[in-house]
């Protein structure tokens, strides 16, 4: 069965044709610019790439243009949109609700219409891209896989807030936790790795990319994670806070007369790697500062490292004990630094770090990072959202 995964943002979308006979990528591409000038990237498993500009004013058209390429011409892959089995859509939030990947009706898509509130920067694209989907594939099985459905288990004293108890009853404001998709696949690779069950496994999952969060798996199921009621929690990010006194925002707004949406801007897009340094979100300009000297550029990379430590000791507290740490995404995969700087002192854990492995892990592959006598395992496992997806849709389509 072929599977396409469609991952729809405000402006942009992924797309992937997966072949599950071997869980091969028969395409991939990125639509981007979507309601503007509209581009186009599309890579065909065997090499074939095309990369226009064409208009594409709506996520429909975007979709569209998709399936013609996918079908027709020199850039096909498939000869009609009928081989496509079913398709998998990410979607960042399912709210309460949503606890496992469902197939998409009317019902579903008014639920995530009602959740629109708690999700507003991704819940409306993705119904976009949904809908379309619908439109474009009628006869089409559409498979909805949410980021929070993983956190599903999470006991309530860790996803209720300690505010009064009515804003959880009748506004819904929980920690949901986010990036599930990406941690629920590391989880059950690094089970395979281990040759174990995830059910035998106390794992931290530390996924590392532009937006991170660290996820605590105890029985197979995540026990806790640094995200929250949104992305915003947890960890020092590229351009997010992350954890911090929340009293900090109510104190710059009404110092600075600023409005609670630039206040979110504040501290969603301005602050944590690219606050602090002054320099970038982006790590490997950070490690290039850093190496010149730059005191803000190495105070910031000190900053996320140290917020990680700090998770991974309270989760380890949560586990009671851990057997394996786990690095994933942009800078779990490529940034030896940081892996570094987390896992030093640790072994009072029961962690011993290979600094050698570590160094020479190359990027982006799976790696062992712990000595061979270390209590605790320490790998590198490369996320693969969009696979885990193709899995859940063809398991729901093959019902
Ligand atoms: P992601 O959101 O998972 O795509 O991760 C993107 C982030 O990963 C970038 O902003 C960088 O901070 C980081 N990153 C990507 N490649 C590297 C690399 N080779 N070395 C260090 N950091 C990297």
């Amino acid at each position: 069965m072929r599977i396409l995964v469609v991952n729809a943002g405000s402006s942009s979308l992924k797309y992937q044709l997966i072949d599950m006979t071997d869980e091969s990528v028969l395409v991939k591409g990125l639509c981007e610019n979507i309601g503007t000038k509209g581009n186009i990237t599309h890579k065909t498993g065997d090499g074939r790439k095309y990369e226009a500009d064409y208009p594409m004013p709506t996520h429909k058209q975007a979709i569209s243009l998709v399936l013609k390429l996918i079908t027709e011409g020199e850039y096909a892959v498939i000869s009609d949109i009928s081989e496509i089995g079913a398709v998998g859509h990410r979607v960042a939030h399912g709210g309460e609700k949503l606890r496992r990947s469902t197939v998409i009706d009317d019902e579903v898509l008014n639920y995530l219409e009602t959740i629109v509130p708690i999700n507003p920067l991704h819940g409306p694209p993705a119904i976009l891209g949904m809908r379309a989907c619908i439109d474009l594939m009628p006869t089409t099985l559409q498979v909805g896989v949410f980021d929070t459905s993983f956190y599903g288990e999470i006991p309530d004293y860790n996803y209720i807030y300690p505010i009064p108890y009515s804003f959880y009853e009748e506004d819904r404001i929980r920690k949901y936790g986010f990036h599930g998709t990406s941690h629920r696949y590391v989880m059950g690779r690094t089970a395979e790795i281990l040759g174990k069950d995830p059910k035998d496994i106390n794992m931290i999952t530390c996924h590392l990319g532009n937006g991170s969060s660290v996820t605590a798996e105890k029985g197979g199921v995540a026990i806790d994670t640094s995200m929250g009621f949104t992305p915003q929690d947890g960890v020092v990010m590229g351009t997010r806070s992350g954890a911090m006194d929340p009293t900090v925002v109510t104190y710059i707004m009404k110092n600075k007369g600023i409005s609670a949406e630039e206040a979110e801007n504040l501290i969603n897009k301005k602050s944590g790697i690219l606050g602090v340094s002054g320099v970038s979100n982006d790590l490997r300009e950070i490690a290039a500062e850093a190496e010149k000297g730059n005191y803000r550029a190495e105070l910031s990379r000190k900053m996320l490292a140290n917020s990680i430590k700090k998770l991974i000791g309270a989760y380890t507290a949560e586990l009671n004990g851990l057997d394996v740490l786990v690095f994933t995404a942009g800078i779990g995969e490529n940034d030896a630094k940081v892996r570094e700087m987390v896992c030093e002192n640790l072994e009072y854990l029961g962690i011993k770090f290979d600094v050698n492995a570590n160094m020479s892990a190359p990027r982006g592959e799976e790696a062992v990072l712990s000595t061979a006598d270390s209590k605790v395992k320490v790998l590198v496992v490369p996320t693969n959202e969009e696979l885990m997806i193709a899995r859940d849709t063809a398991s729901i389509a093959a019902k």
